[in-house]
């Protein structure tokens, strides 16, 4: 029986090929163990793994060992921010133990990857809450595998003025923001959505209905009574 037939860690990947004459040929199990551990990461396809995994065997043992020591000490070491669930090294992360951002308004993102997007812009000053996820009912998410509760507790303190909402702007999204303000409605803050429409730099010509359709629902005034801009 070749390799893989009766093993469930071969479940994923095929490893014998057959060449005309009945020839076979089979990877060792080292090798497929370890394209088998690739394929499990997202994005990455049977094919893809096979080609990583052939490269990680070319390299030098000094490149390899520092993937391996680059794995084990992110796995060892970083952790969420006991406060806003970002990622850090300390029990507070960078943004919740700098005394210079704004304290009375949170930005609630789905994740800390979203956060690290939103500080590259410079644009929000104040401090973040990570949700870890999002609600999507076809993947088993509701709001109770979320920081919901943290959020809440957070803003029940009295420090908090403003949250805003800057989940993405997709249905799993609108639907979670829409859960959240719910949960908060309570703690009396005032709860705040992105604004959505436009893409500066765009032409009109170029844009989806979708998008038209909420700029023209989220609208501004462009001058002050009396026509002061
Ligand atoms: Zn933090």
């Amino acid at each position: 029986m070749p390799y893989g037939a009766g093993d469930t860690r071969s479940r994923h990947f095929d490893v014998t090929c057959y060449f005309s004459g009945g020839y076979v040929a089979e990877y060792p199990k080292p090798l497929v163990r370890l394209i088998e551990a690739l394929s499990e990461l997202p994005g990455v396809g049977e094919r893809t793994a096979e080609r990583l995994a052939f490269h990680i065997l070319k390299q030098p043992a000094a490149a390899s060992s520092e993937l391996l020591d680059s794995i084990r000490e992110a796995k060892t070491t970083v952790r969420h921010c006991k406060q806003c669930f970002n990622l850090t090294q300390q029990e507070l992360c960078s943004i919740c133990s700098d005394s210079r951002r704004q304290r009375d308004v949170l930005c609630v993102v789905e994740a800390p990857r979203d956060l690290i997007a939103i500080e590259k812009t410079g644009a929000f000053h104040g401090l973040y809450h990570c949700l870890l996820g999002r609600i999507a009912p076809l993947d088993g998410v509701d709001e109770s595998g979320l920081t919901v509760d943290a959020l809440v507790k957070r803003c029940s303190s009295g420090e908090v003025k403003e949250v805003v909402l800057a989940t993405n702007p997709n249905i799993e999204g609108d639907a979670t923001a829409l859960a959240v303000a719910r949960a908060l409605t309570p703690c009396g803050v005032k709860i705040t959505r992105l604004a959505r429409g436009l893409p500066a730099g765009h032409e009109l010509e170029y844009l989806s209905g979708t998008v038209m359709e909420e700029a023209f629902s989220g609208r501004l005034p462009l001058l002050a009574k009396g026509g002061a801009p």
